[in-house]
């Protein structure tokens, strides 16, 4: 049994070794016994139930509430040889009704389903007289009442175990807390399920948390163009309009970013979902409202311009980034603002108070993991009760240790100020009057007659913005209820008032230069194989446009990369790359192999032509035309004929295959340039000689093409 889970991760995935826990949880399954799964995103949980499907007889049910994500991986199911297929409500009733057809004929490895399909008499009928292989609940937590993914139906899932009560089960989740995992197991009568909890560290993300100093969005910009050009990445706002303006930033400068909001019709979201999905280097700018169920690998960033509202979220939605497993970053700005703003809203929640404790513990401890200035993965697994043994290196406070600093006289400053003028003012007003500025205002409460006025001035106004920050995230002033923003002294900052302990706080880099210096993503292709690899991602490209798939469905971005690392030259060697199996490499390995073949062949012959050239051959050979090519490159168009003109003529490429010519046309101008040209062979009067017709490029690609007298 084991040895053919291993035998289809071979031959039908493509990929050498299982991961984890992959391998204990398949053999459960396959052995008849139910599963209980925590793994995080990109850790690997679909092999987990798509394997013993597979291996044991008859369909395997999967239960997804992701719409979305069905119609995805089935596709790329089918890519692999996989009979899959998906009932929800997208599909008319014919297609319905054939689907059904295939379940009953044994037609079908797996079979993904929306729960309230599942539920319907009709289909649990359905189900009776079909053999089963297994049902793997996915997105499990969606049972949790406290979780933000509650979906009622989730709760009457438990009819499975009365019904079908010799079908193994498996339930699968990336939420990580205890009492979702204890309330999975109680709801889907899992009691008897082996519980399999794998690490919840994303090494290959760089977590980065940076002040907003008032210039957030050049930040973003400065950030994507430094590290993530040609990128594909998402940017979380909290309200829609944030949403458009920054979408529209974005774009203005040049980069392809589109918005994703519930405001939207549904029409344009299902547009920009799908041309994230299958164009190249497409940012998304979301409210939270994006993401579920987006199943793309290689999303290479993913930025917060507001503060998520507890780890568990921030976790999610980071975690969309790198599920490949290549390096990937999690950038988040965040200010002053936003501390006043979630205070506000966790006071002004309409929760009941058991909600309300929750909600409250949670904010808190995203406020601090804002603030630490210790390992931030530490922290953040630490929350989920994981552990790691040393700082991890790739976060921003590893990467860039945080200063802290001896804050105790001006935090007594700044509550001083705050007690002086009654506690009913906000953090603007509280800095002026600490920096003594002449203002009406000031004047008019009499606030240029108090002790505190003007002994702020060896700060600048940013820097006791991250002090009032700092001492909001950490409960020594709380804000107003009403909104109106006025700080309001704790009881926890009396000590600090009286003296009685001393407060340390970060010291703020005046450029945030932790927000800029995270490690080089992977996008910093060697510049020798740029070529190579501009190759590769077109071809696939091609691939994917005509299957009618996004690429990453073709191969992932680290199949490409062992393509640029490896060059494998036989259809043997192809077959080792990860991710390539049987089907793929019957379909696929001939056209990446001739990528590959001409880029060894201009490489390496000593007559070849320059590198720009070659970079130009490439990208014809994997598909494109001169058009596209000029496009991609941001070149001339006359440029591109005349790298095509000098392949021609030193006979590395046919002149059919660079000009979309028919071989009358080609004929034709051939002749005119035997009979009109002089022997320097002009451009010029074979170009007069047709009236125009044919572009000055085009013909000097077939005047390579003509044999120049000796
Ligand atoms: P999850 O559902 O847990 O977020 P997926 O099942 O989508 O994760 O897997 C994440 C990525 O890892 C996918 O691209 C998948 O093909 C790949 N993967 C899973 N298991 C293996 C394995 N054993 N070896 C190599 N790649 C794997
Ligand atoms: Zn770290």
């Amino acid at each position: 049994m084991e040895d053919k889970a291993l035998h289809i991760l071979n031959n039908t995935f493509g990929y050498s070794a299982f991961r984890q826990n992959q391998k204990d949880i398949i053999e459960q399954l396959i052995n008849g016994n139910d599963a209980v799964v925590l793994m995080p995103t990109g850790g690997g949980k679909s092999l987990c139930y798509q394997i013993p499907a597979m291996a044991r007889e008859g369909v395997g049910i999967i239960i997804s509430p992701l719409i979305a994500l069905m119609q995805d991986q089935v596709t790329a199911l089918e890519q692999l040889g996989v009979k899959a297929a998906f009932l929800n409500s997208t599909l008319d009733a014919a297609s319905a009704g054939e689907i059904e057809h295939r379940l009953l004929h044994g037609d079908l490895d797996l079979l993904y389903v929306a729960p309230e399909r599942l539920m319907t008499d009709r289909f649990l009928n359905l189900l009776e007289n079909t053999p089963i292989a297994l049902f793997a609940i996915d997105e499990a937590h969606c049972v949790s009442q406290w979780g933000h993914d509650f979906r009622p139906e989730y709760i009457q899932l438990s009819i499975l175990h009365e019904r079908f009560p010799n079908i193994p089960r498996i339930a699968l989740t990336a939420t990580a807390d205890e009492a979702t995992r204890r309330e999975i197991i109680q709801r889907l009568a899992l009691e008897n399920a082996e519980l399999f909890v794998s690490g919840f560290d994303r090494p290959n993300i760089c977590y980065r948390i940076a002040q907003n100093q008032g210039n957030a969005k050049d930040q973003l910009l400065r950030f994507i163009l430094n590290e993530h050009e040609n990128d594909a990445g998402i940017v979380y706002c909290l309200s829609r309009k944030k949403v458009e303006q920054t979408a529209d930033w974005l774009c203005k400068k040049g980069l392809k970013a589109l918005p994703y909001h519930a405001g939207l019709s549904a029409q344009i979201r299902q547009q920009h979902q799908h041309r994230f999905l299958t164009e190249d280097s497409v940012i998304i700018v979301a409210t939270i409202a994006f993401g579920m169920g987006i199943d793309k690998p290689d999303v290479r960033f993913v930025a917060h311009l507001n503060l998520p509202k507890s780890i568990e979220a921030y976790y999610q939605e980071t975690g969309r980034a790198g599920r490949d497993g290549l390096p990937s970053n999690a950038w988040m700005m965040y200010g002053l603002q936003d501390v006043i703003m979630l205070k506000q809203m966790m006071q002004t929640s309409e929760a009941d108070d058991a909600h309300k404790r929750v909600e409250h513990h949670k904010l808190e401890s995203m406020l601090g993991f804002t603030e630490i200035t210790t390992c931030r993965r530490q922290a953040l697994l630490k929350y989920f009760d994981d552990h790691l043994e040393q700082p991890c290196g790739n976060c921003d406070t590893c990467l860039i240790p945080v200063e802290t600093w001896d804050a105790t006289v001006v935090a007594q400053k700044a509550l001083s100020c705050v007690y002086k003028t009654k506690q009913r003012f906000g953090v603007n007003y509280l800095i002026d009057v600490l920096l003594g500025k002449d203002m009406a205002r000031i004047k008019q409460f009499g606030h240029d007659q108090i002790s505190v006025y003007g002994i702020g001035k060896e700060l600048d106004a940013n820097q006791w913005r991250s002090i009032y920050r700092q001492l909001i995230a950490r409960n020594l002033l709380s804000v107003d209820i009403e909104g109106h923003g006025n700080l309001r002294l704790t009881e926890q900052c009396r000590p600090v008032l009286r003296g009685d302990v001393s407060l340390q706080l970060r010291k703020e880099n005046k450029q945030s230069k932790s927000a800029n210096r995270g490690r080089k993503s992977f996008n910093s292709v060697k510049d020798a194989d740029k070529a190579l690899w501009e190759a590769l991602r077109t071809c696939r490209k091609t691939l994917a446009d005509q299957a009618d798939v996004p690429p990453y469905v073709i191969f992932h971005d680290a199949t490409l990369m062992e393509m640029l690392e490896r060059q494998p030259q036989t259809h043997d060697q192809f077959s080792k790359m990860t991710g390539v199996g049987e089907k793929k490499l019957e379909a696929y390995a001939n056209q990446f192999l001739e990528v590959i073949k001409q880029h060894i062949k201009s490489s390496t012959n000593p007559t070849s032509s320059s590198e720009t050239i070659e970079e130009t051959l490439l990208l014809l050979r994997s598909g494109m035309n001169a058009n596209e090519i000029a496009t991609h490159r941001n070149l001339k168009i006359t440029t591109i004929f005349n790298h095509l003109a000098q392949c021609i003529e030193m006979g590395e490429l046919e002149l059919q295959q660079a000009v979309d010519l028919s071989e009358q046309e080609i004929k034709t101008i051939q002749n005119a340039f035997l009979s009109f040209s002089d022997e320097d062979r002009k451009l010029k009067p074979v170009y007069e000689a047709f009236e125009g017709a044919f572009d000055y490029g085009l013909l000097q690609c077939v005047r390579a093409s003509v044999d120049i007298p000796m």
